[in-house]
């Protein structure tokens, strides 16, 4: 019987290891390499679907469904996972959520994953996402554990708006974060935005100004329907051009080349060495390019954020006596879900589904 994909909402019967491991039709330890030759360098670990803000686009502000707390995977099973996809070829390790630092373990995860080699021997990179909240007070520890990169979400400059927009009065706290890290020696150091209209978007050149001042680089990201209130609007929805041409006011924009396998596109700001980023999901897919795969807080594999496709690790975790054939349920799992992934999203196809998970239990 071969890894069934499962499709969200439904979760397949219990598998049990051996049916995934039959199903790795590749030798364990080759690269994990797609129908389209991808192949895939990147595993984005949510850590929580929990978080200390409400963004707009992310989270509802009350009624949102949490994953079972027995369903959130241990700092054991995060490491078997993630031993596994560094054989096979994983290279960097993202944390995320929800927000990761909300985990009371987060320095041992870093800690235990970044002690993991690639088959060449070469150890993996362990980068974080966050909204910087508490990150002034765990980064010396982070950075000691073996965190290479971080970077930190900031929409707003402005308290009111920070505080319509998160539904919490936290601005200081994540400019306490943001200062930690401009402070180390954490670089490239990023600072994300989602740029809304008549939300944020007359501030995109005083963003860019704060970030080249604290060494970090600029990225802004088109809205993606991803929002677990489902609120996403293609109008609403700020687009590269438009963040182009409000940077070009100010700036002048040389493109960066050779960006790879990178979400973001680069740009120069008046010859460099500072640089802007935009992630343009929705107006320019750069899906032919994406090495990634994600790994959610309850244990999917998944192929592509926009997917309704899941891939059940938890029975294979959580067999009993399934000890000696669990790396290859992993194995084959994996496999499975770079075997199914489709050439790119369906964002703009009027068949369009959006996925039943908000960004917050995808992992951003
Ligand atoms: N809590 C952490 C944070 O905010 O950085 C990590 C998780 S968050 C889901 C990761 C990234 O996803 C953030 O940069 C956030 O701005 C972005 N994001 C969330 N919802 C989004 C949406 N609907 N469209 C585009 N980006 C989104
Ligand atoms: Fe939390 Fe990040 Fe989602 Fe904002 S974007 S609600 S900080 S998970």
């Amino acid at each position: 019987m071969s890894a069934v994909p499962v499709t969200i909402g439904v979760r397949m019967p219990l598998p049990g290891a051996a049916d995934a491991a039959s199903d790795a039709t590749a030798v364990p330890g080759a690269p994990l390499v797609d129908t389209y030759s991808r192949v895939h360098r990147d595993l984005r670990i949510s850590l929580t679907d929990r978080c200390s803000l409400r963004c707009t686009y992310c989270m509802p502000e009350q009624g949102n469904e949490w994953l079972a707390r027995t369903s959130i995977l241990s700092l054991d099973e995060i490491v078997e996972v993630a031993r596994v996809a560094a054989a096979a070829g994983i290279t960097t390790f993202r944390l995320t959520g929800g927000e990761p630092l909300l985990r009371t373990d987060i320095v041992d995860v870093v800690r235990r994953l970044a002690r993991l080699r690639g088959p060449d021997g070469q150890p993996v990179e362990i980068a974080m996402t966050t909204n910087g909240i508490r990150l002034d007070e765990v980064l010396s520890d982070l950075i000691d554990a073996g965190l290479h990169r971080v970077n930190i979400s900031l929409d707003t400059l402005r308290h009111d708006r920070f505080r319509e927009l998160t539904r919490r009065d936290r601005l200081d706290d994540v400019l306490a974060g943001i200062a930690a890290a401009a402070a180390s020696d954490l670089r490239p150091l990023k600072i994300n935005a989602v740029a809304m209209r008549g939300v944020n978007d007359d501030e995109l050149v005083d963003l860019v100004a704060f970030a080249v001042a604290h060494s970090a680089q600029m990225r802004f990201i088109e809205q993606m329907p991803l929002d677990a209130g489902h609120t996403w609007s293609r109008e609403n929805m700020v687009t590269r051009e438009e963040i182009l041409q409000a940077l070009s006011s100010r700036w002048t924009l040389t493109p960066v080349p050779g960006r790879g396998g990178a979400p973001a596109e680069r740009w120069m700001l008046d010859g460099g060495p500072d640089t802007v980023g935009v992630i343009a999901s929705v107006t320019a897919p750069f899906c032919g390019d994406c090495d990634r795969l994600r790994l959610t807080a309850d244990g999917q594999l998944r192929n592509c954020l926009f997917s309704t496709t899941e891939y059940d690790l938890l029975p294979i975790l959580r067999a009993p006596g399934a000890e000696d054939s669990r790396a290859d349920g992993i194995d084959g799992m994996l496999r499975a879900c770079v075997r199914g992934k489709l050439p790119g999203h369906a964002i703009n196809e009027p068949s369009f589904l959006q996925p039943a998970r908000g960004m917050n239990a995808i992992g951003g």
